[in-house]
């Protein structure tokens, strides 16, 4: 816990600053670190990720605390570990998928077909058709197109509706590839009536590691007014889903759950008590869970530049880098910090990590390499590209904390 009392601390110095009280609110949780030393130390055949699902645990905990009336369903692609999936199932999070894979994952763990929703706004008609066979009912749509294909497999599904919706203060804005404008919504809901179809929510999505709690209110109040046309035309709206993007602590500020809680948990007051509202955490739920370790492979200096080579780099789940995340990264070196571009052990040009990045100049082969709050978006991204193994995923379960 060893980032514990530095945030406690600076929690406190920033009472003084109202503004940026709305940041550190909370301290966020990390994995032991002296419990990924040691894991590392013990054996080390090839980069692992390291999960405590104690932290998986407390986190759904603390985001039903949080939003009481909302519902987690964990987007199964942030980590697909079939004992983190477990984990969060007995913690009574449903589930959001992308594909029929996702849900082959979840059927044998018991997961009722109910609680699982199909959030990937493009489908086969084959996946359609399959995850309909298999019990899941809710499905989203945010074009005609989709309208169409869903209703012509299964008249009964219900669908909603994925609107567009600002991703500012996101560190991955996506509303630019999924959503419906105001336009396109507008003629979905007549489309839906005349069909028959039972078009019965509306989602949003605030952006990847969204540090913005207003994208959320915004979202809310697109989906109430949608809403109101949906009734309009005849349609029974009873879902909101208010999507994924809550964020975990690496090196920026981020508001913490609770914070976001409160913004969300306003604006649903315009919805009646009988509207079922649900979530859809990634990374928030998984990251804080992890480490991602990996090694120095070697060093060079190429035109006057310090090069590190990583045995995990682009293709082995260090990837997130390269749209702008800083991860913390800490080593067993004390420095002085110099700054290195990192790469990753294939051959490809694309599969350099980080450039200048301040890391201890003493950093040499064999040392190992701690990437905190990890559990989200490495091994799931992985592949065997060049030869090189998938990362191993370990799983553990502290004490109750
Ligand atoms: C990826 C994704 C999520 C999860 O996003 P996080 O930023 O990890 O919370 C939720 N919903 C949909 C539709 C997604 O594509």
């Amino acid at each position: 816990m060893g980032d514990r009392p530095s945030s406690l601390a600076r929690n406190r110095e920033q009472t003084a600053n109202p503004q940026e009280q709305l940041f550190d609110t909370h301290p966020e949780v990390s994995l032991d670190f002296e419990v990924v030393r040691q894991a590392a130390r013990q054996k080390y055949t090839r980069p692992f990720l390291i999960i405590d699902t104690a932290i998986v645990r407390e986190k759904m905990r603390r985001f039903r605390a949080a939003m009481p009336r909302v519902r987690p369903h964990y987007a199964v692609k942030a980590n697909p570990d079939r004992r983190v999936l477990k984990v969060l199932a007995q913690e009574g999070a449903g589930f959001e998928i992308a594909s029929t894979a996702e849900l082959d994952l979840l059927l044998p763990l018991g997961v009722p077909a109910a609680d699982v929703f199909f959030s990937n706004p493009m489908r086969s008609r084959e996946a359609n058709a399959y995850a309909a066979a298999k019990g899941v009912r809710w499905f989203v749509v945010d074009s005609v197109d989709e309208l169409r294909r869903m209703h012509a497999v299964d008249p009964a599904a219900c669908l909603y509706l994925r609107i567009a919706t600002p991703n500012i203060g996101s560190d991955w804005p996506l509303s630019g590839k999924f959503g419906a404008g105001a336009a396109e919504a507008r003629e979905i809901v007549a489309i839906a009536a005349k069909l028959g179809a039972d078009l019965a929510g509306v989602t949003f999505h605030a952006g990847s590691q969204c540090r913005n709690p207003e994208n959320w209110r915004v979202g809310i109040e697109k989906a109430r007014t949608l809403f109101d046309a949906m009734a309009k035309a005849g349609l029974r709206p009873r879902l909101l889903d208010i999507g994924g993007g809550f964020p975990v602590r690496h090196v920026k500020p981020i508001p913490s759950i609770e914070v976001i809680g409160a913004v969300v948990n306003e604006a649903l007051q315009a919805f009646p008590e009988d509207v079922q509202v649900i979530a859809e955490p990634g990374r928030y739920l998984v990251s804080d869970a992890g480490y991602f370790v990996c090694r120095v492979l070697g060093s060079a200096t190429r035109a006057g530049k310090r090069w590190m080579h990583w045995d995990a780099g682009l293709f082995g789940g260090v990837i997130e880098t390269t749209e702008g995340l800083k991860y913390k990264i800490r080593t067993d070196r004390s420095g002085p910090d110099i700054a290195w571009h990192v790469a990753g052990p294939t051959c490809d040009s694309v599969d350099v990590v980080m450039r200048d990045e301040p890391l201890p100049s003493d950093l040499q082969e064999g040392d190992f390499i701690y990437i905190r709050n990890a559990g989200a978006y490495t091994t799931a991204y992985a592949s065997g590209f060049n030869g090189f193994p998938l990362p191993e995923v370990r799983v553990f379960e502290s004490r109750p904390r």
